[in-house]
């Protein structure tokens, strides 16, 4: 079953096309994550389907009803974590429960919502005083106050430390198998290929890639890449005759070389040839970022 659907979604911003045209289906119990660039419209997207933009062109369905027709009921149904600065810093964990209680008809106990999410203790902390991924779950915790069926969850991990960002990812995980919905937006690529069950990569306005994180990484078909490091002041450029190689770089003592075949082996033979055995020499795993250089031409980050 569809949760949403897009259609040939079209928004303009004057002379600014935010959205070209946009289709994707996300189905029941899926995390599916958004990804792409700032500026990419990624927002525009969502805000779209939250009813909070009116299209240009397209159709759009989220359980089944027009966002712009039925926005008061979807809220009921629909959670949505805000973004840092919405709350006001001396406003304490239970006063914001309270607070976004009131905007729904129906609402979960917040004892069991603050257990869920650590939180139990830090019922009259304000807002301030909670720590990146406290705050972060808090945000979460108010997403889903009213029991939603589906969750939208923006820039999740953004300034938050390692650890506070794995243990965002158990939460979102945590939400789906409860049976929710997720659609999480992120311009990071190894937390959409960590959590996403689909991911849609967006670039300028359109869908570039639609699949599981797997098979976009596997229908790239990218050259392997060996690394090692260079010790021995042996030129590498030399690599070039090796079999299936198409690329050597050496940036500071490390050396990359691109290519096709039993890469590793050849280049190891190679390097033993010239008495050079770097003790770290191994395959890189081509990643989503690849995936969005190989589609773009352009590293997501820039
Ligand atoms: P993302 O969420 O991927 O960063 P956005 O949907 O926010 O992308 O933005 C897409 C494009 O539309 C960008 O060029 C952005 O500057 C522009 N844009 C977004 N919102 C507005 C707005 N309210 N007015 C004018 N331009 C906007």
């Amino acid at each position: 079953m569809n949760v949403i659907e897009v259609k040939k979604l079209r928004k303009a911003y004057g002379s600014t096309v935010a959205v070209d045209n946009i289709s994707f289906n996300v189905q029941k119990g899926e995390i599916f994550c958004i990804v792409g660039p700032n500026g990419a419209g990624k927002s525009t997207t969502v805000e779209s389907i939250m009813g909070l933009r009116q299209p240009d062109g397209g159709s759009i369905r989220v359980l089944g009803l027009d966002p712009q027709k039925r926005e008061h009921e979807l809220r009921q149904r629909i959670g949505i974590q805000l973004q840092q600065a919405a709350l006001p810093e001396r406003l304490k964990v239970w006063e914001a429960l309270n607070l976004y209680s009131s905007f729904y008809d129906k609402i979960v106990s917040w004892e069991k919502l603050l257990a869920d999410w650590g939180l139990t203790e830090k019922r009259t902390t304000n807002f301030k005083n909670l720590s990146g991924g406290q705050k972060q779950r808090l945000f979460i915790a108010l997403a889903l106050l009213n029991d939603p069926e589906l969750v939208f969850l923006d820039e999740l991990t953004t300034g938050l430390d390692p650890q506070a960002r794995h243990a965002t990812w158990d939460a979102v995980r945590a939400i789906r198998d409860q049976g929710k919905t997720v659609v999480l937006l992120t311009h990071f690529m190894d937390e959409a290929e960590e959590l996403a069950d689909r991911i849609a990569i967006i670039d300028q306005g359109n869908v570039v890639a639609l699949d599981t994180p797997g098979k976009l990484i596997q229908n790239l078909q990218a050259e392997t890449r060996v690394r090692f490091t260079n010790y021995n002041g042996y030129d590498p450029q030399q690599l070039h005759t090796v079999s299936g190689v198409t690329d050597v770089e050496q940036r500071g003592k490390q050396v990359i070389v691109q290519g096709n075949g039993a890469l590793l082996a050849h280049v190891a033979t190679a390097l033993a040839q010239h008495n050079v055995t770097p003790t770290d020499l191994r395959v890189e795993q081509a990643d989503l970022e690849d995936v969005f250089l190989a589609l773009t031409g352009r590293s997501i980050r820039n």
